[in-house]
């Protein structure tokens, strides 16, 4: 048997009404049996990273806790993104929900398909913010306190919503 860890999954969407995408992979999530909720940041709004023209995005963080396994969750969170995140009325394979495993426990993990710390996480505005929300002296394993990386991170046009 596995014995629960804290986790940390940033949501992301900006496609289809992303509040209401991001709201109902937390209520997914809140219904699960393998998972708890422990917090859940507010709504951030942020400019897209990459082509600007594409709508903004609605980010959010939540902590969990679970016992399912590193490579369980993340293919859970894959059956969500699944489940509601592809809309065929939209351009096919467009992606309306985001779900990034950004830390499990204090583990450092390198897979082929699971890199955690997430890659990027020490950097990204619309990560760091939320997460100093709910877990402001929390440590990222080999980056350091979440409020020490935040207060080296320009806020890039985020804005709480
Ligand atoms: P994305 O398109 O950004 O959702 O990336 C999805 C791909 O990233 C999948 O193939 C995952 O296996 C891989 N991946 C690696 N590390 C992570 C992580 N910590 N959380 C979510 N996906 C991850």
């Amino acid at each position: 048997m596995n014995y629960s860890v804290i986790a940390y999954i940033g949501l992301g969407s900006n496609l289809s009404n992303p509040i209401a995408q991001i709201n109902s992979a937390r209520e997914v999530l809140k219904a699960s049996e393998e998972v708890t909720e422990i917090a859940f940041s507010s709504l951030y709004c942020s400019p897209p990273m990459g082509p600007s023209d594409q709508p903004n995005y609605v980010n959010a963080v939540i902590a969990i806790s679970t016992a399912l396994s590193p490579l369980d969750l993340l293919h859970y969170l894959q059956k969500i993104e699944n489940n509601q995140g592809r809309v065929r009325a939209e351009r096919w394979g467009a992606r309306t929900l985001d779900l990034d495993l950004l830390l499990y426990g204090q583990q450092q993990i390198s897979l082929p398909d699971l890199v955690v710390p997430h890659v990027g996480i020490s950097q990204r505005a619309f990560v760091l913010y939320p997460l100093q929300e709910i877990a402001s002296d929390l440590e990222i394993p080999f980056f350091g306190l979440v409020k020490d990386l935040v207060a080296l991170c320009p806020a890039d046009g985020l804005e709480k919503l």
